[in-house]
């Protein structure tokens, strides 16, 4: 029988292992992948509809080309059921499938209960995370469209680790960019549960202070407890309240409820520990975990670009385990993380991660890396073509 791979998840990690896993078996091994969205939104460039210069559907994209040019089998449905035992799992829509080896690339998900107002009959109508890109997306943007000049659009940014650590100051970014040509009298305040800019905080610092000196105030060591949403209001574990004209709340994030209630999440009941010469589960045989849903390495962050890396090595990984092969010893990975400052400037932030045998783990290479010396349009131009690349690696 041909050995069947199923992917859970289309999204950057899921759809790449997906296309690797055909291409690098020269498509002996059928593959399953099962998403319920119809369409793939990118996250990476979703900034840029809430400064103006993007629309959400230019980051809107079919994963057709999965299933018409890599034969990649595409069920829309939800999975609600992992059988580790069985190697089987269960789809929301009733039916039943089995697997020789399982990849699991379900994103984040979001703990409400931390945040007990959240949990009230529409509060999460009108407070927004924009954090999973769509239809929030460009409802938060109508929001700040709403918002009168002389307002105050407040995010809250998460405890680390949480997806893309530079994203929330990018946004704080985007929406000052906004308002400086738009809405000059009104501000940005970013309330951050850490104690400092998570990523690249040096250039944000400098780029808020040179150009949005009067619009963006950072807050840090702002641990939000609670959320009032009829007031619009985040409340601090030490009782400080911000009211705020436009609310935006980053929740804090765990791995995709699917890992979490399949007992993939041993990593304090959040993140999923990995064997990252394969990706391989630490809690079940056969299962591989993707992306920002993995206990990360050190300095790794829950980025594309590093879900696309988790997809290649994996994917050699089951295509030489399914063909009686060892597994490759020496991944290396990169990562490189833009952010636009504006609507053509960036800054980004870049990494090399080589397996140690030792120490069992991903840990940066010495001297490889580095962050920008400032905003320029020419990395404006590298982030373009960034994103125009890893969306064709992932689905074309
Ligand atoms: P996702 O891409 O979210 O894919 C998960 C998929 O799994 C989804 O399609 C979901 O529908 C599906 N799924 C979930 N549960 C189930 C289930 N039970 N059954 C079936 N399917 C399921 N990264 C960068 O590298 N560069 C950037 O510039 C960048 N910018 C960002 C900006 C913002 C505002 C945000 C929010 C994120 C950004 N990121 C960026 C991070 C990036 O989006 C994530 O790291 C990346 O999407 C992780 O890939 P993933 O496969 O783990 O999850």
């Amino acid at each position: 029988a041909r050995p069947q791979v199923v992917v859970i998840g289309g999204g950057y990690g899921g759809a790449t292992a997906a296309r690797y896993v055909r291409m690098w078996s020269d498509n002996r091994i059928d593959v399953t992948l099962i998403e319920p969205n119809a369409s793939f939104i990118s996250c990476p460039l979703s900034n840029l509809v809430l400064g103006g210069s993007r629309r959400i559907g230019e980051l809107t994209m079919s994963i057709d080309a999965l299933a018409g040019k890599h034969g990649v089998r595409i069920v829309r449905d939800t999975v609600s059921a992992i059988d580790a035992d069985k190697r089987t799992l269960a789809l929301a829509g009733g039916q039943t499938l089995s697997y020789d080896r399982l990849i699991v690339s379900p994103g984040v998900d979001f703990m409400w209960g931390e945040l007990p107002g959240m949990l009230k009959p529409g509060a999460q109508d009108s407070i927004l995370h924009a954090w999973k890109a769509g239809a929030q997306t460009t409802a938060l943007r109508a929001q700040l469209e709403a918002m009168p000049d002389g307002g105050v659009y407040a995010m809250t940014v998460p405890p680390a680790p949480y997806r893309c650590p530079p994203g929330p100051y990018e946004r704080a970014s985007q929406v000052a960019f906004y308002f400086s040509r738009h809405k000059p009298k009104s501000k940005v305040l970013i309330l951050d549960a850490n104690d400092d800019v998570v990523s690249k905080g040096p250039l944000f610092k400098k780029v808020w202070k040179e150009r949005y000196g009067g619009i963006i105030e950072y807050r840090p060591a702002f641990r939000t407890a609670d959320v009032d949403a009829a007031s619009r209001s985040a409340i601090s574990e030490l009782g400080d309240q911000v009211r705020a004209d436009v609310l935006n709340v980053i929740p804090p994030q765990r791995a995709g409820s699917i890992a979490v209630r399949s007992g993939l999440a041993n990593a304090n009941a959040r993140w999923c520990a990995v064997d990252f010469l394969t990706f391989e589960s630490t809690q079940a045989n056969n299962i591989h975990v993707l992306g920002d849903a993995i206990a990360v390495a050190p300095l790794m962050p829950k980025s594309a670009h590093m879900a696309n890396q988790h997809a290649k090595v994996c994917a050699a990984a089951v295509v030489d385990l399914l063909g009686g092969r060892a597994p490759g010893a020496q991944p290396m990975l990169t990562n490189t993380c833009y952010s636009f400052v504006s609507d053509h400037e960036v800054i980004h932030v870049a990494s090399v991660h080589a397996y140690d045998a030792d120490k069992k783990t991903l840990l940066v290479v010495s001297g490889s890396g580095g962050v920008s010396s400032g905003p320029s349009p020419l990395e404006g131009e590298y982030a373009l073509n960034w994103a125009r690349n890893i969306w064709a690696d992932t689905l074309a």
